[in-house]
């Protein structure tokens, strides 16, 4: 038993040569806090899970952990990636799979901001410990700020999602991060806009999502409305997606995810007026009868 955790605290640490570059590393970032990239990371890997992927979440807040709220899996997580650094367990020991998706799997970075020492290599190592697995998707859901956390977490991807609400200080820092990606080789960027208001977008007081697109310059992945459901799913840990009925917020949480992976091409009008558009998504989703 020691020697295996060994082993596997060498094999950590030990510059990897996996090297199969057909799935992918994608980091949910935004510069601002609170904006949405948990609650993306975990609809969005919920749906790609759903359509038959093998899917990690890694958890890379540091010592605020809330990705296994948002999934319900909070009393499953025993160890963590610092856990398998020190040696205390193996990779396969700190991966909690989904209760109700086994495709789906989440594992945090650290639970201790003290203890946080992880460095830029252990990340990549990582990464490619969970390729070698067999994992198609791995999302890192990025922790705020710009520091240390945010740099392991980037480098160890090769696409980013920047996740902002329309409001000009998550622009800004959206804009800062974009550069810093660019900065780091990651080149192929996309945009979720959060929280958008058509009622508020109509009267002119808040900008649309093209308006915010603009800004940016970057490829328009999703737009996510403003929902109340958004925060009852987390109370309850079970992200939007799941819901029999979907909401407005889950049916775009899933159009993103379904871009994402390349299959679907257009997007939901967050621009017409809410009643009408939702009854045309639900006709359009789950049947006009
Ligand atoms: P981050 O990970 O960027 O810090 P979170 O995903 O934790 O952001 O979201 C921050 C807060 O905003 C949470 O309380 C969440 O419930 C709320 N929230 C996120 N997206 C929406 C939305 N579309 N509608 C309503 N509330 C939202
Ligand atoms: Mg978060």
């Amino acid at each position: 038993m020691e020697k295996s955790y060994k082993e596997n605290k060498d094999f950590f640490n030990e510059v990897s040569t996996y090297d199969d570059k057909k799935n992918r590393i994608i980091v949910i970032t935004s510069g601002k806090g609170g904006v949405g990239k948990t609650t993306a990371t975990a609809n969005i890997g919920m749906s790609i899970a759903r359509l038959g992927y093998k899917v990690a979440l890694i958890d890379a807040d540091i010592g605020l952990r809330n990705l296994d709220l948002l999934l319900g899996l909070e009393n499953r997580i025993l160890y963590t990636a610092m856990d398998i650094l020190e040696g205390q367990c193996r990779l396969d020991q700190a991966l909690v799979r989904d209760k109700r998706w086994k495709n789906l799997s989440l594992l945090a970075i650290s639970k201790n901001r003290q203890k946080y020492n992880v460095t830029q290599k252990n990340m990549q190592n990582l990464v490619n410990s969970l390729s070698s697995l067999g994992y198609q998707f791995i999302l890192l859901d990025c922790p705020a700020g710009i520091d240390v956390g945010f740099i392991n977490a980037i480098c160890s991807a090769d696409e980013a999602i920047i996740v902002t609400t329309p409001e000009i200080t998550a622009i800004r820092d959206g804009d800062r991060v974009a550069g810093l990606l660019e900065a780091n080789g990651i080149y192929n960027v996309k945009l979720l806009v959060n929280r958008i208001r058509p009622d508020m977008i109509k009267n002119n007081d808040m900008m649309s999502v093209s308006d915010v697109q603009e800004m940016l310059g970057i490829p328009l992945l999703g737009a996510i409305p403003e929902d109340n459901q958004v925060l009852i799913a987390t109370n309850r840990g079970e992200p939007l997606v799941l819901k029999k009925k979907l909401t407005l917020s889950g049916i775009a949480f899933e159009n993103a995810a379904r871009r994402l992976i390349g299959k679907q091409d257009y997007f939901i009008d967050l621009n017409t007026p809410y009643k009408g558009m939702f009854q045309k998504l639900q006709e359009f989703f789950l049947g006009s009868n």
